[in-house]
């Protein structure tokens, strides 16, 4: 039977990659809520834009009045709850954003989901399934070795693993005492066309094709575990229709590099793809002040949803960077109007 989704956070960068996915490969029926903040962006979607199984409401997920009707009009089988405020760098600078949305956000929501499931009948209420999209974030650093799964204790560090943290807490609450049938997952670093050009690698891939500098926090040694959205986008769906109530199910694709490695990998394909007649693109590399409390290490055990969903990544870091590279060098109208309107590549999170 056709599924009806309510993905919220759809114009985003992983939500719009969900969304592009659901509609090109299954037969979902999918309405996006995203309140269009400076990350939300419609031209993710103009490629679903106009197909009979796409809707689109531009609201904030914290307006209980305006879920209450979107629950009530749309009648979803399913949530998937992504919309949040994103960006660590950001969430120093200004956590109110992150408590307000990613806490009181999906607070509301989880009230909204409730009382529309206690309205359904049993059979819709059995298959109905609120999943919360999360971060590793939420389990803090990790030393030189060792890995997060799923049994592994929550310590956020930052604003915004703090506010996502606290939000997973709500979701799993939310079953435990109402029996809302939730699953939640945890995924580490995200990279691939789409992403806002303030994350690390749309950064770099924009600033060295304008040949400025390239900044790289502290030594460049925090290593993260990318993750070619995509792959996470399949993860999510097959996680959304298969997953086991009440579980979480860490996403990773076993991509493990230091941030001045991937800087440098760039810096490799930029002067493959697109060469500076000035010389290579590593003369750019800028080190400058690190992030507070910047975490070392993030890397996932991802053993579970491979052994119960049977999610494989297709991308390894050195195909799935090659495809971002060539996106942002094919698509300049899609990053052009972000980088001399809502970001132009300043300097965010610092700390006074
Ligand atoms: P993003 O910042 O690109 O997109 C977030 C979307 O949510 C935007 O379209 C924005 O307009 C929307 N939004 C923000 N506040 C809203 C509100 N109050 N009401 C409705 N919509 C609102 O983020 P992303 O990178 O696509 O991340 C999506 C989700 O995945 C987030 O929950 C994030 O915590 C999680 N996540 C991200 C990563 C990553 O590497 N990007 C990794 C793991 C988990």
């Amino acid at each position: 039977m056709t599924r009806r989704l309510l993905v919220t956070g759809g114009a985003g960068f992983i939500g719009s990659a969900v969304v592009r996915h659901l509609i090109a490969d299954t037969d979902c029926h999918v309405l996006v809520v995203d309140k269009l903040t400076y990350a939300g962006n419609l031209e993710s979607l103009a490629s679903v834009n106009g197909n009979p199984r796409y809707g689109f409401v531009r609201a904030d997920i914290a307006d209980a009045a305006k879920m209450r009707d979107l629950f009530a009009n749309f009648q979803p089988d399913a949530v998937m709850h992504l919309a949040a405020e994103s960006h660590v760098d950001r969430s120093i600078d200004g956590p109110a954003e992150f408590i307000q949305t990613n806490v009181v956000g999906t607070f509301v929501l989880l009230q909204q989901a409730l009382a529309h499931l206690q309205k359904l009948p049993s059979a819709k209420a059995e298959r109905f399934r609120f999943h919360h999209i999360s971060t590793d974030e939420v389990f803090g650093s990790l030393g030189v070795d060792g890995y997060f799964d799923e049994e592994t204790a929550y310590k956020p560090n930052s604003p915004y693993s703090a506010s996502k943290a606290a939000s997973d807490h709500l979701v799993r609450a939310w079953h435990h005492t109402y029996g809302l049938p939730v699953v939640v997952s945890n995924c580490s670093n995200n990279y691939g066309p789409y992403h806002f050009p303030e994350k690390l690698i749309p950064l770099t891939i924009l600033n060295a094709l304008e040949g400025k500098p390239l900044p790289v926090y502290g030594k460049g040694e925090n290593v993260r575990d990318w993750l070619f959205v995509d792959d996470h986008a399949r993860a999510l769906v097959l996680i959304a229709e298969r997953g086991r109530v009440g579980h979480s199910y860490n996403v990773g694709a076993s991509c493990e590099r230091s941030n001045l490695s991937v800087v440098r990998a760039i810096c490799a394909l930029m002067d493959e793809l697109a060469p500076d007649s000035i010389g290579p693109r590593e003369r750019l590399i800028s080190f400058v002040g690190d992030r507070p409390g910047h975490d070392l290490r993030y890397a996932i055990d991802a053993r579970k949803i491979r052994q119960e969903l049977d999610w494989r990544p297709q991308q390894t870091f050195d195909t799935g960077l090659r495809k971002t590279v060539e996106w942002y060098l094919t698509n300049r109208n899609w990053w052009e109007r972000i980088r001399s309107t809502v970001y132009r590549g300043e300097r965010l999170g610092a700390g006074v």
